[in-house]
């Protein structure tokens, strides 16, 4: 059975590193939206050309250049035994697209890991981020944006979630270590046991 699982936090909660980590423990692969649109944004596609602007100032990229980009993703051969969601979906039409990409393809989410920050770790984290990695929009004024959207638009996926009964809240404010033990905890759990 594949295992799919969405990584859903704010930004800066770390769900790309878990995702990360997760990715290398189960061999499944890590399927990071942003990663995807800076590619296209490095490569100068015609997506990459629209998404730049909206990027950096911290805004959403439209849900279906979004959603058709995810679905040549998902259906490349190593993505047959499942993927790690990290970044998508971050909108209520996103969350619904998924569940009918994955039918299709005769799959359904595993689980919904939320990994939980509150801001004033965030704003610290993204910070350091910018300084480290000179993303362009870890700008102070675009982590704002980008919170802020977050609140607005992917924070009601939580409830969404809840009542599927595939999602786990898990305490993201603690060591890289610690939150990584739950999320590999979690997975296992929800899989029923099949990665044990
Ligand atoms: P991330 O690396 O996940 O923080 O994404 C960086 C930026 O890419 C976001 O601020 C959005 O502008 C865009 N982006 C990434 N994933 C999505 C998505 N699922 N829907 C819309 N925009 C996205």
């Amino acid at each position: 059975m594949p295992v799919d699982v969405v990584f859903f936090g704010p930004p800066g909660s770390g769900k790309g590193t878990q995702a990360s980590r997760l990715a290398s423990t189960l061999g499944i692969p890590q399927v990071s939206t942003g990663d995807l649109l800076r590619a296209n944004v490095a490569r100068g596609t015609e997506l990459g050309m629209i998404a730049k602007p909206i990027m950096e100032s911290g805004a959403l990229v439209p849900d279906d250049l979004v959603t058709r980009m995810l679905k040549e993703r998902i259906v490349q051969p190593d993505a047959a035994g499942g993927a790690l969601f990290d970044g998508y979906p971050r909108t209520v039409p996103q969350a619904e697209a998924l569940d009918r990409l994955l039918e299709e393809e005769g799959r359904s989410l595993t689980a919904v890991l939320f990994i939980d920050v509150p801001d004033a770790p965030i704003v610290e984290r993204l910070v350091k981020r910018a300084m480290l990695e000179g993303r362009a929009d870890d700008t102070p004024e675009t982590v704002a944006a980008r919170l802020k959207v977050y609140r607005e638009k992917t924070e009601p996926l939580a409830e969404l979630y809840r009542t599927h009964g595939v999602f786990h809240r898990i305490d993201g404010d603690r060591p890289v270590e610690a939150v990584a033990e739950d999320v590999l905890a979690a997975v296992k759990k929800a899989s029923g046991g099949k990665l044990a």
